[in-house]
C-alpha cells in the first residue's frame, strides 16, 4: 500500500476510535498528573528537590527514558509531592482531561494507599476526596470512574491486609475491589491468598499485576492462588503455552500496557517485538490500556494507533480490542451491551 493510503488509513480509524465509547482498565492515579498539578504542589507545599526551580525543570522530568528515571520521578517526585488529603483533590482535573480528550466513557482506577498512610494521611478522608473526585468526574467530564485500592505486594502480608480491612471500614460506592501491585520479586502472590480470600468473601472485586517483570510462574501463582478475576499485564505468559491456552479457556482478561513495557524493558523492547500478537492470535483475553499516561507520554488512543501505525493489529482486530475493554470491565451486562450497541452504530 503506498505510503499515503497508510496514513489516510490512520486518520480515519484516528476518528472513529475516537468517537467509540471506551473503556480503561489499568490506569493508576497518580499516572494521570500532568506537571502543572505537580509543579502547583510544589509551590503548594513548600517543596524542594534537587535541580528543580522552575516548571520547566518538572516538565523536562516527565520527559523519562528509562525505567531509573520513571522510579526516581514516581516515587521521589510525585508521590512526596502529596502532603494533604486534600492535594488528591487536584488529580481530578488531570484525569478528567485525559478522559475526555481520549473519549473514555468510564474507568476503573488503582489507587495505591499505602505511601500516603505511611506519610501520616487518613484513608477515611482520602476516601471522601475520592469520593468527590468521582461525583465531578461524572458530572462536569461525563465519565464514569471507579477505584480498585492496590493494598501493595512491596510491603507484606500485615501491611496488605491492613489495607483491605480498611477499604472494609470505609466502604464507599466507587471504589469496587482490590489490586496488587509493586513488585513481583519482593512479593510472591502467594503471599496474599488470605487477603485476596477475604477480599472476595466481602464481595470485591479482585484483580493482580503479574507477568510484567517475572516470568510466567508469576502469573500460574497468581491465577491459582489469588483467583484474581484480571490479569495486570500478564505478558511473559507469552512464553508458556499451557498458560496461553489456560487464560484463553478460562477468558481471564490481561490488561496490556504495551508502552509501559517498553519501558520495564522485561518482555519487549521495541513495539514490533511485544507479546500482545501472539498473545492475542494464542485466543488470550487481551485488553488494552495505558498504566501511566502522563509518565509514558501516552494515551489510550495512542496506544491503539501505536499498533495500528506499526501493523501490529487491524483495523478490524483494533475495533475488536476495544470491545473487549469494555467486556473486561467491572460494569453490568445491561451497560456494557449498550455501550457496544452505540459502538456498532458508528463502525458500520
Ligand atoms: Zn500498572
Amino acid at each position: 500500500m503506498a505510503y499515503e493510503d497508510f496514513v489516510k488509513q490512520a486518520d480515519d480509524l484516528q476518528n472513529i476510535l475516537f468517537n467509540l465509547n471506551k473503556t480503561e482498565i489499568h490506569l493508576h492515579l497518580e499516572g494521570l498528573v500532568s506537571p502543572d498539578t505537580i509543579w502547583e504542589l510544589i509551590q503548594k507545599n513548600n517543596l524542594h528537590y534537587d535541580g528543580i526551580t522552575t516548571k520547566e525543570d518538572i516538565v523536562c522530568k516527565f520527559n523519562i527514558k528509562n525505567l531509573e528515571q520513571f522510579l526516581d520521578l514516581y516515587i521521589n517526585i510525585i508521590q512526596s509531592s502529596f502532603k494533604s488529603e486534600a492535594d488528591l483533590a487536584l488529580l481530578f482535573k488531570d484525569m478528567g482531561s485525559y478522559l475526555q480528550e481520549n473519549h473514555i466513557v468510564y474507568a476503573e482506577v488503582f489507587f495505591a494507599p499505602s505511601k500516603f498512610l505511611k506519610m501520616g494521611l487518613d484513608y477515611g478522608l482520602m476516601m471522601d476526596i475520592l469520593t468527590e473526585g468521582a461525583k465531578i468526574i461524572q458530572e462536569t467530564y461525563h465519565a464514569e470512574i471507579k477505584f480498585l485500592v492496590d493494598v501493595s505486594r512491596t510491603f507484606g502480608l500485615e501491611n496488605a491486609m491492613s489495607n483491605l480491612d480498611l477499604v472494609l471500614a470505609h466502604r464507599v460506592p466507587p471504589v469496587i475491589g482490590i489490586g496488587l501491585g509493586g513488585s513481583e520479586q519482593n512479593g510472591p502472590a502467594k503471599d496474599f491468598v488470605t487477603v485476596f480470600d477475604k477480599a472476595r468473601a466481602e464481595g470485591l472485586h479482585t484483580v493482580a499485576h503479574a507477568g510484567e517483570d517475572m516470568g510466567p510462574e508469576s502469573v500460574w501463582d497468581t491465577v491459582n492462588y489469588l483467583h484474581a478475576e484480571r490479569i495486570g499485564h500478564g505478558i511473559s505468559s507469552v512464553l508458556d503455552e499451557k498458560l496461553m491456552d489456560y487464560l484463553a479457556e478460562k477468558r481471564i482478561p490481561l490488561e496490556v500496557c504495551p508502552t509501559s513495557n517498553l519501558f520495564t524493558q522485561a518482555y519487549a523492547s521495541v513495539i514490533e517485538d511485544h507479546p500482545v500478537k501472539k498473545l492475542f492470535d494464542k485466543h488470550v483475553n487481551v485488553t488494552i490500556n495505558s498504566d501511566d499516561p502522563s509518565l509514558f507520554s501516552t494515551s489510550l488512543m495512542n496506544e491503539y494507533m501505536l499498533l495500528f501505525k506499526h501493523q501490529i493489529f487491524t483495523k478490524e482486530e483494533l475495533l475488536l480490542l476495544v470491545e473487549r475493554n469494555i467486556d473486561a470491565a467491572f460494569l453490568p451486562e445491561e451497560k456494557k451491551k449498550k455501550l457496544k450497541e452505540e459502538n456498532r452504530i458508528i463502525t458500520s
